[in-house]
């Protein structure tokens, strides 16, 4: 069986939000903005998304605490499957995870793919890992090279995400796991904040991925897949409350954007209550969505048959 990715040739306008217009497919239901319609240059975008040679991101301690979500996701792919030794990450950041993987959980090849120049730099040179800085389109891997694939937050920058998953599906050994983390287009915050959704990050995001068109696109590529929980520690609570807090106050993630910013002003002083007053039951809401398909992210294994035909 040949799959073509969907061309996209019936499309309608599904909202026009004040930051950008969303359209979706009616054949395979991916849902996008303008910016997916026009050509622009991965490189130009993310190659100075990391500060400088710490490749920092964010300040105020937040970096010590990425470091502990790290290990936390290296902790969850050895628990999604264990006998795993080797492993591709697609969007590496500073390669904390791969890091985390090879030292402690017993991994003979950790590599990433990374296009941010300051995060490249790092990862070779502080951790020593295997890092590609091209787009995976242009890179060569051998059939069945790994046992895990992961792309955390990735799969939603990118132009082709069907040439990519396709791709991935073939680089995975039989009975490999591709494991990815997308924002969930059917959230329950997405349904009432519009423009003001988190996850809509307009010229960076491109595409919006719901449960069921979601893993109708591993299916496709012959991965039997499953949604693993809609709950992210490490997002879910901060991308409802800040998505909350936009839409109570009408402005741009202003909270968010003051972490990598550091840039003081007043109005602070009124986001840092309203998150305060907003974080308790936005954690709540979320952990009562762990299950649900209504949380703020899609967790998707994506396991690759033993006879190993996909892709
Ligand atoms: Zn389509």
């Amino acid at each position: 069986m040949v799959n073509t990715p969907c061309a996209h040739a019936n499309t309608r306008e599904l909202s026009r939000l004040a930051n950008c217009t969303l359209y979706e497919c009616g054949d395979c239901g991916l849902v996008f903005n303008e910016h997916y319609l026009k050509e622009t240059d991965p490189h130009e975008l993310y190659e100075e998304y990391y500060q400088n040679e710490t490749a920092k991101r964010f300040n105020f301690g937040i970096e010590a605490i990425i470091r502990t979500f790290r290990f936390y996701r290296a902790f969850k792919i050895f628990t999604i499957y264990p006998s795993a030794k080797t492993i591709l990450d697609v969007g590496s950041g500073r390669g904390f995870m791969l890091f985390f993987l090879k030292k402690y959980f017993g991994y003979t090849r950790a590599a990433g793919i990374q296009i941010s120049r300051n995060a490249v730099q790092f990862s070779r040179e502080k951790l020593g890992l295997e890092i590609y800085d091209r787009d995976l389109m242009e890179l060569q891997f051998a059939n069945g090279a790994f046992d895990v694939i992961s792309m955390w937050h990735v799969l939603e920058h990118l132009k082709h995400p069907e040439k990519y998953l396709e791709k991935l599906a073939s680089m995975l050994a039989p009975g490999g796991r591709l494991i990815i983390e997308v924002p969930n287009f059917n959230s329950w915050t997405r349904a009432f904040s519009g423009c003001y959704w988190l996850g809509l990050d307009p010229g960076f995001h491109l595409t919006y991925f719901s449960p069921k068109q979601f893993m109708n696109l591993f299916e496709k590529y012959g991965l039997s897949a499953k949604l693993r929980h809609t709950f992210s520690l490490e997002y879910s609570t901060f991308h409802s409350a800040q998505s909350i807090v936009s839409l109570l106050t009408g402005t741009d993630h202003f909270f968010f954007r003051f972490m990598q910013e550091a840039k003081f002003t007043p109005a602070l002083i009124l986001h840092i209550f309203l998150f305060l007053l907003v974080t308790p039951p936005c954690f709540l809401v979320n952990l009562l969505l762990y299950f649900s398909g209504r949380g703020e992210v899609l967790l998707v294994v994506a396991e690759k048959p033993r006879d190993g035909k996909a892709g």
